[in-house]
């Protein structure tokens, strides 16, 4: 484990506990484990994972936000409630609405890495609803052709990432870090020490995987 990261990593949630109690809390209850297998951060539930050098690329006060960002897709469930949607889309719609609320907040003020998904049109509504309304924008780019690039915005704008992805390809590789459950359950137990260290209870029931928005907070 690369002490330097886990010692950024605990500074920014300490310092989340100081400047946001309510998120600061809740990622007290999560224990943080380094994890390369995916590109950025993820969160189940029970732990945040983290990419060594995405957390090397963040600021402190990026890694204070995207910690906030993963804790709230604990506190919204999305890991619980996206039953049998898209796992990337349902992931795209959460960091919509994630990403709109902690822009939102001025005290604190979240500093989000760029890129994030954060649309304003989806200001002020649920997860459910965006999600709709991108899957609604999905079918119709795939009637018309001429929307195709509407298509492509949608899905991959928030995938350009910390400099492992591209964008055809990279719609699997978001699936699997951003909420497709058995992907992210496969790879999770791959990494060393993962089962021990988090205790076995349910361990294949792991909760999807929900990080920073594909790549981009
Ligand atoms: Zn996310």
């Amino acid at each position: 484990m690369d002490q330097h990261t886990f010692s950024r990593m605990t500074k920014a949630r300490a310092q989340l506990v100081l400047d946001a109690p309510f998120f600061g809390v809740l990622a007290l209850n999560l224990e943080l484990e380094e994890g390369d297998w995916q590109p950025t951060m993820a969160v189940n539930g029970k732990k945040i994972v983290y990419n060594t050098e995405f957390v090397a690329s963040l600021s402190d006060d990026e890694i204070k936000a995207v910690l906030a960002h993963e804790v709230m897709h604990c506190a919204l469930k999305h890991h619980l409630r996206r039953g049998s949607r898209d796992p990337e889309l349902w992931n795209v719609a959460g960091d919509h609405v994630i990403n709109l609320e902690l822009l939102a907040s001025f005290n604190p003020k979240f500093v989000l890495p760029e890129p994030h998904l954060a649309d304003p049109q989806y200001k002020g509504l649920t997860t459910d609803d965006v999600y709709r309304l991108l899957e609604q924008e999905q079918q119709q780019a795939d009637t018309d052709p001429g929307e195709s690039d509407d298509e492509t915005e949608s899905q991959s704008g928030d995938g350009s990432d910390g400099g492992s992805e591209e964008d055809d390809s990279g719609k699997e590789k978001e699936q699997t870090t951003c909420g497709n459950s058995e992907d992210a359950d496969d790879r999770s137990k791959d990494v060393p020490g993962n089962d021990s260290s988090s205790g076995s209870r349910d361990e294949n029931e792991t909760d999807p995987l929900q990080h920073a928005g594909n790549n981009s907070p």
